[in-house]
């Protein structure tokens, strides 16, 4: 069966002297595994269009009975210049990239990854990407997979919030108002609360968003933290830290 569909290359490693393995999640099949031969000499006909995180078209012939594919065509529409001009938007998007290639299931369609991930690296693709986009494809992503996160309500005693939470509980995945915390210290920082505070009451099919997010950097984490341990630990995000040095960097200048 010959396939041609849309498809975001997620990793690519070298398979020989000459030809690349191309991991890709396709808006039609799913990831799907790619030998890609001589996708390494200079005369390639596939030239960017398999760089990782490019979004092309692809053309292969699904053989069920092998895990690789051979690949047929491989067009360039979009490979994310102004994404890859910066280094934290260019680190985040290898941190969504590894989630989606370790976490999806595989071996079957993922129409609903794809349309998430290809609309936040969309967006990432802009000199004035906004600081709420990887935070908002965490929030999607856990609500995809079946652990959706309610920023609007205390969990305990389940009335909606009008304020920031007191406490945010990474492990169970629920914000607490000030009535339930009472006394009690809060674990989470006053920079993590106020961030996902933003993020509930910047409704997102609003469109535009604030560039700037509170806390940006411990909302990501507190959101990475909520659907690892959902998730479950066992599988290391390599990327997470270079994203780490990136965040060390940019905070330097
Ligand atoms: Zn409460």
């Amino acid at each position: 069966m010959l396939i041609k569909t849309r498809s975001i290359a997620l990793h690519r490693f070298a398979y020989s002297d000459s030809s690349f393995i191309v991991k890709a999640l396709t808006e039609e099949s799913g990831i799907i595994s790619f030998i890609v031969k001589g996708g390494k000499r200079k005369e390639s006909p596939f030239k960017g269009a398999l760089d990782p995180l490019s979004l092309s078209e692809v053309v292969f012939r699904q053989n069920p009975s092998t895990e690789l594919q051979f690949i047929k065509e491989a067009t360039i529409i979009n490979w994310r210049k102004d994404m890859r001009d910066s280094l934290m938007n260019l680190a985040i998007a290898q941190v969504m990239a590894e989630i989606v290639l370790r976490y999806a299931p595989q071996g079957v369609p993922l129409p609903d990854e794809f349309a998430l991930l290809n609309e936040a690296l969309s967006k990432l693709d802009s000199p004035t990407a906004s600081e709420f986009i990887f935070a908002q494809w965490l929030l999607d992503i856990s609500d995809l997979w079946g652990y959706h996160l309610d920023l609007g309500e205390c969990m305990r005693c389940e009335r909606p919030l009008t304020e920031p939470a007191a406490d945010f509980f990474p492990e169970t995945g629920g914000l607490i108002c000030k009535h339930c915390l009472g006394v009690q210290q809060a674990r989470a920082r006053k920079d993590t609360l106020l961030g996902l505070w933003e993020l509930r009451q910047t409704a997102k099919e609003s469109g535009e968003r604030p560039q700037k997010l509170s806390g940006r950097v411990f909302v990501e984490n507190a959101l990475l933290s909520y659907l690892r341990s959902h998730i479950g630990f066992l599988k290391e995000i390599h990327s997470l830290s270079w994203l780490q040095e990136v965040r060390k960097l940019c905070s330097a200048q």
